[in-house]
């Protein structure tokens, strides 16, 4: 999309532990490249790395986040963590509606919206989660879920700086499975669409970003498909130098 910086984001998911941080300073040297004036990068670590994770990145561009808050900025919510808590370890972003959260934790639209708000008010920028299941593709609803959702996940209060949608279809999920480039642009130019539609010009510069089995061998034609903004990467987002070889899809 003309005029975006596009992201390049990390989705480690309930993996990692104090070693692992070894793999966030390899990143955060790796990204401190001219390229950073281009291509934003993000590692999202459990909450318990958030704040050294953070720490190991003040000398380099790339940013910190979480991959959940509650929707309430503090209170009686045992093992919930808040938007608040997020930024005060320097975390700048926040994962919210990914669809294991959906599926795990029967997140709904509605609570997903409330998500994204608590981050805005925070000051961290949402990024907004959805995709349709495989039985939802097979019965050709994909375009309607994704209708659905981002009017219900979306706050009115969205902006490109405050938020970031990730279309993740959930059969791509960690399978090795992957839509076809033609699929990824019908998806991609439908979201476009439908933000422009809602929120105007703002809605042309939304990041959109592609999420489900993005490797280093696939990195380059997804990220050259027009309205892919970046990536969501899960898996391949736990080695550095998967990660850096991705990031590097953009040179
Ligand atoms: C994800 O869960 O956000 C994801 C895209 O996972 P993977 O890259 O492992 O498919």
């Amino acid at each position: 999309t003309p005029d975006v910086r596009p992201l390049v984001a990390g989705n480690w998911k309930m993996n990692g532990t104090r070693a692992s941080l070894d793999q966030v300073k390899a990143i955060a040297e790796g990204v401190n490249s001219p390229l950073a004036k281009k291509v934003e990068s993000l590692i999202c670590p459990p909450a318990t790395l958030l704040y050294v994770a953070t720490a190991l990145c003040t000398d380099s561009p790339l940013a910190i986040g979480a991959q959940d808050c509650h929707q309430s900025p503090s209170g009686a919510h045992t093992g919930d963590i808040s938007a608040e808590m997020i930024a005060d370890c320097f975390g700048t972003y926040v994962i919210v509606g990914h669809s294991e959260r959906r599926t795990d934790h029967a997140e709904t639209d509605h609570l997903v919206r409330a998500k994204a708000e608590a981050a805005f008010a925070a000051d961290l920028t949402a990024i907004i989660c959805i995709g349709e299941t495989a039985d939802q593709r097979k019965a050709g609803q994909t375009l309607d879920i994704l209708k659905r959702q981002l009017s219900a996940s979306v706050p009115d209060t969205a902006t490109p700086e405050n938020t970031v949608i990730a279309y993740e279809p959930v059969w791509a999920i960690g399978t090795g499975l992957t839509p076809t480039v033609q699929d990824v642009e019908k998806a991609h130019s439908f979201m476009r669409s439908e933000l422009v539609a809602r929120f105007g010009a703002n809605g042309e510069k939304v990041r959109i970003l592609y999420g489900g089995s993005v490797k280093p061998g696939n990195a380059k034609e997804l990220m050259g498909v027009a309205n892919v903004d970046g990536a969501l990467i899960g898996g391949a987002s736990l080695k550095a130098s998967d990660f850096l070889a991705i990031y590097g899809a953009y040179e």
